[in-house]
Formats: structure tokens, C-alpha cells, sequence
């Protein structure tokens, strides 16, 4: 059945019943069917496969498909059997008579997408075979797994540049790993170092609210947001298995139908965690990130975070799970300066080498300067991603309540100001006594209350200085010290604000908020 000559609509119809593209696929589909070199980078569940199982079709020969997922493959494969189209894989989980059928199939030149697991790749008679069988085009699903730093690192894909090398056809790389060290390591790897057109596209998910919140009595504000959202489904993603118990009996003891999930459960458990979210109407589920990969709800209602996520890709993963329906679903995040403290204490005694902790210190310093964003979230998401968008979405908290800010220039000033003079020994406490002029024993002790910064900061509340500090933090003006307990440092950033070269503005809406909900105590 000839369909070099079919337009890409009227096979995504056909083949496929799909009524329109997704953003970015059409691009995508028509420079991979003209034997482009592509890079195209879509979030996870963007509708990649149709990227290159479209262009399949459009191109004469085979397309051969590399994929670290076994699982995935037999899926695909057996998807676009029931479509009509001769699909086939070579994996380790096949049987050999499985292998030889696809082989037949490949010789006699009936198939038109082989799927390969990258192991096949070290075999060297499989690579003689493909050299024979008229492959027109070779399509990497995750390429990311080429890059010798992430965490899905598979050596064999290594191959795959030889491989392309070998079989002198245009190569398709897709992955969700936004991040461009990534993306250079890809096109080093898997295209010679060659640009390839890149595509970065479908990062809006726009049914999706975005919201950030300060922490301030976190397991209340888990609460509140579920009660608000009672009998819908939704995702709690805590930084901890305890924390995912604990919450998940709160939530039963509000009368939600709540369990949790993490990595430390047996199988069993987990998966049948696993099929009451996808049976029950309005299950909760409080979980490790290690709830995710097998999560194919689509009416998921609301996921919040009850921790900072790791980084803005983590982030955008796990609030991507809701509404994938396509109908409005909200997010609700929660960050403090625990989980600041945590995150850098994390980089600071990781294994990694220097230039890759700093590296992880600036991705959670955009991280935290999405949560402490002044304006549309939206925009800083996508911005992240490199993709634009409009100043407002009108689905965000900041564009639903536009922030107020305030010159907070001297109110760092005075800040940064006491971490100084006491020898950034001490965390944002202490430091908040000093500011507000408490003659506390450990004041006392230390002599804290003769220095001139003692009580310049009677101005602001407790619960503001405490706000001004978390941003300080989320501004990278000032970071905890892992080896000292939190104590706070000064960072390089912060020396334009102190020597007066620099102003400074931050949120004043939560200022207020912080202070309203918890009065100060002591
Ligand atoms: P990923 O990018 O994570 O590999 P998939 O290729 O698995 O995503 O696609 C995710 C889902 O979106 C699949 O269920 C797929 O059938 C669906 N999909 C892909 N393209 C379209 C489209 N143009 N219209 C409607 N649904 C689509
Ligand atoms: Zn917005």
C-alpha cells in the first residue's frame, strides 16, 4: 500500500483518527518527512510518537525506531497494528521466533517501522542486517538517555551516532528534557555535532492554574486546598514517604478518600494503589515522585506540592499529570526555606563534580525564582522552556491577583547587614531578633544587642522579615550553609543591592499575608 504520496492530514485522519495536530506536530511531521536532521523536545504526553510514526509512513523503507522502553514498544507496535500498519520490535522480550517473523517481514520489505531496543545496538550482525534493509530513517524516542549526566543515562545509546553514521539516513531525536546542556549533549552524540532544525514545542498546557504559595502552617494549607476540591481526584506530592502516610491519614481523618504511594511499598501494594486511582472517582493520592511513571489518569482534578519539587523540568512533569483531558485542573505548590535549606545541602554533599553543583544550584535558582515570581507565572514557566508567551494568562495566581510590590532595597540592605556583622554564623531568626531589636538570651549571650544593626528593623513585622528573608533566598541574594546548620551566607548577587548599585523589588502581598495568618510568635 504506497503512501509516499498521502498528505500528513489525511493520514493522521486515517491512520490515526486524529482530527488536528497538537501544537508543533505539523512542523515537526513535515521536517522529519523531508529527511531533516530533527531535535524536537515536547513535554511528555505532547503526542511524540505521531511525530515520527507519521513521517513513517510518508517516507519510502523503514523507519527504525530506538526506544529504552520495552513496554512502550510492544504498545506502539501493537497500536499501529490494529491501524493497519506493519509494525514491528526487536527486543529482549521477544521470543526468537517473535525475532525471526520480524526479521521475514523486514527481508521480504513489508515492514515499515522497526522498533529497537538499544542493546540490539552492540550486536554487530544487526547492524550488518539493518544496512541491508533499505532503512530510510532512524527515530530516537528519549534521547535524553544519551547524556552521560542525566539519570536515565543507557550506554548503548552511544551506538546510535555510529549507527546513523553507518546507514547515511536523517535521524529523528525526541525527547521531554528541556534543558540545553542536554540538548547539546544530544546533538554532539547522536548527530555528529551537526545542528539539527530543533524544535521545542506544546510546553502551555493552558487548562492548567498555576499557583505557588509560601509555606505557613503547610499540612493546613494541604487540607484547605482539598477541601475545596472534595470527591475530585488529585495527586499530594510530598518530599517525603513519611510525610505522604501522615498527610494521607489527615486527609481520611477530613472524611477524603486518600492513601499513599511511594517508592518503599511493596509492588503489590503500590500497584493496587495504582488501580484504585485510576477506578475510583475522587481518590487522593499522596506521594513520592516515585508516582508517576505508571499514571495514566486523564480527569486528574488538582495535584499539589506539598515540598518544592527538584527543579522547573520535575515541576512541570508533576502538575503536567492533571487534566490531561484537556479541562480546567488546578496546581498548588508550597515552598519555605526548609526546602530551600534541603535543596542546597543536597547539591552542596552530592558527589557531583564543582562545575555540575553549581550547574544544580542555578536550576534551583530558577526554580525558586519561578515561585517568587512578580509577574504571569506562565510566562516564567514557559520562558524557562524557551518558548514565548503572552505578559498575562489569566490562569495563574499572579495574573488572578497581580502582585504589589515594594522598593525592598533598604530592607535587604539591612538584612544582608546583620548576616555581616555576625559573621554569617546564624539563620534568618536570630538574624530577625537582631533586626527587631529582641533582647533574647542568645542576643544577650553573644553581644548582639550592641551592634548598630540591633533594632533598625522595627519597621517590618516578624512575619515581613521573614518573607523578605525567603525571597532572599529564592533571589539567590542569600544562601543557608549546609556545614554551619542554614546559617546564612552572603552570595555574589547580592553585592550590587549592598554597596547601593543596585534596587531591589519584592512581593509585599504576601508580606501581609504571612504576618496576617500566623501573628508573630516568639
Ligand atoms: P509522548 O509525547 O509522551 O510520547 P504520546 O506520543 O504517547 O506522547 O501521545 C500522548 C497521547 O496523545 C496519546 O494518547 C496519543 O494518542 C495522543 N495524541 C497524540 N497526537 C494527538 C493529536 N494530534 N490529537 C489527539 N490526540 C493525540
Ligand atoms: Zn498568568
Amino acid at each position: 500500500m504506497p503512501r509516499d504520496a498521502a498528505s500528513a492530514e489525511a493520514l493522521l485522519k486515517d491512520i490515526f483518527g486524529f482530527d488536528a495536530f497538537r501544537p508543533g506536530q505539523g512542523e515537526i511531521v513535515e521536517a522529519v518527512a523531508q529527511g531533516e536532521n530533527v531535535l524536537a523536545i515536547m513535554p511528555t504526553g505532547g503526542g511524540k510518537s505521531l511525530c515520527f510514526q507519521l513521517p513513517a509512513l510518508m517516507r519510502g523503507g523503514i523507519t527504525v525506531v530506538i526506544s529504552p522502553l520495552i513496554a512502550l514498544m510492544r504498545d506502539q507496535v501493537r497500536g499501529l497494528r490494529e491501524a493497519g500498519v506493519a509494525a514491528g520490535a526487536l527486543t529482549s522480550g521477544n521470543t526468537e521466533e517473535e525475532n525471526d517473523a520480524v526479521w521475514d517481514m523486514m527481508q521480504r520489505g513489508e515492514l515499515k517501522l522497526l522498533y529497537l531496543a538499544p542493546e540490539r545496538l552492540a550486536n554487530g550482525g544487526t547492524q550488518r542486517m539493518l544496512q541491508t534493509a533499505g532503512v530510510s530513517l532512524i527515530a530516537v524516542d528519549e534521547a535524553h538517555c544519551v547524556s552521560q549526566w542525566g539519570h536515565d543515562f543507557r550506554p548503548d545509546y552511544l551506538r546510535i551516532g555510529e549507527l546513523r553514521n553507518a546507514l547515511g539516513v536523517p535521524l529523528a531525536a525526541f525527547t521531554a528534557t528541556a534543558d540545553l546542556e542536554t540538548q547539546q549533549e544530544i546533538v554532539s552524540r547522536l548527530f555528529g555535532g551537526a545542528q539539527p532544525s530543533t524544535f521545542l514545542r506544546g510546553f502551555d498546557r493552558p487548562n492548567i492554574h498555576l499557583a505557588f504559595q509560601p509555606k505557613d502552617g503547610p499540612r493546613a494549607q494541604i487540607l484547605s486546598f482539598a477541601a475545596a476540591r472534595r470527591g475530585r481526584a488529585g495527586i499530594v506530592y510530598c518530599g517525603t514517604r513519611a510525610k505522604t502516610e501522615g498527610l494521607a491519614k489527615a486527609l481520611r481523618d477530613e472524611g477524603h478518600s486518600a492513601c499513599h504511594y511511594h517508592g518503599g511499598m511493596e509492588a503489590d501494594d503500590r500497584r493496587s494503589v495504582e488501580e484504585r486511582f485510576a477506578t475510583e472517582d475522587g481518590l487522593i493520592v499522596c506521594a513520592t515522585v516515585a508516582f508517576g511513571m505508571g499514571v495514566d489518569k486523564p480527569d486528574i482534578r488538582w495535584v499539589a506540592h506539598a515540598d518544592l519539587p527538584k527543579s522547573i523540568e520535575a515541576y512541570y512533569q508533576e502538575i503536567g499529570r492533571a487534566g490531561r483531558d484537556g479541562a480546567p485542573a488546578e496546581t498548588m505548590t508550597l515552598y519555605g526555606p526548609e526546602d530551600i535549606r534541603l535543596r542546597r545541602s543536597q547539591i552542596d554533599e552530592g558527589l557531583a563534580p564543582p562545575e555540575r553543583r553549581a550547574a544544580d544550584h542555578g536550576r534551583l535558582n530558577a526554580l525558586l525564582g519561578l515561585a517568587e515570581a512578580l509577574g504571569c507565572r506562565r510566562k516564567a514557566l514557559l520562558a524557562y522552556f524557551g518558548e514565548e508567551a503572552g505578559d498575562t494568562c489569566g490562569n495563574c495566581d499572579l495574573c488572578d491577583r497581580p502582585p504589589e510590590l515594594f522598593d525592598a532595597t533598604e530592607a535587604v540592605r539591612k538584612g544582608l547587614s546583620a548576616a555581616l556583622r555576625t559573621g554569617e554564623s546564624f539563620g534568618a531568626g536570630h538574624l530577625i531578633d537582631i533586626l527587631l531589636g529582641k533582647d533574647t538570651d542568645k542576643v544577650k549571650q553573644r553581644g548582639h544587642d550592641s551592634l548598630p544593626t540591633f533594632g533598625i528593623g522595627k519597621d517590618l513585622s516578624r512575619g515581613q522579615w521573614q518573607a523578605v528573608f525567603r525571597q532572599m533566598m529564592g533571589h539567590d541574594l542569600m544562601r543557608p550553609d549546609a556545614e554551619r546548620h542554614g546559617a546564612l551566607v552572603m552570595t555574589d548577587r547580592a553585592r550590587p543591592i549592598l554597596r547601593g548599585e543596585e534596587t531591589i523589588q519584592l512581593r509585599k502581598d504576601i508580606l501581609a499575608k504571612a504576618s496576617e495568618r500566623r501573628p508573630a510568635v516568639k
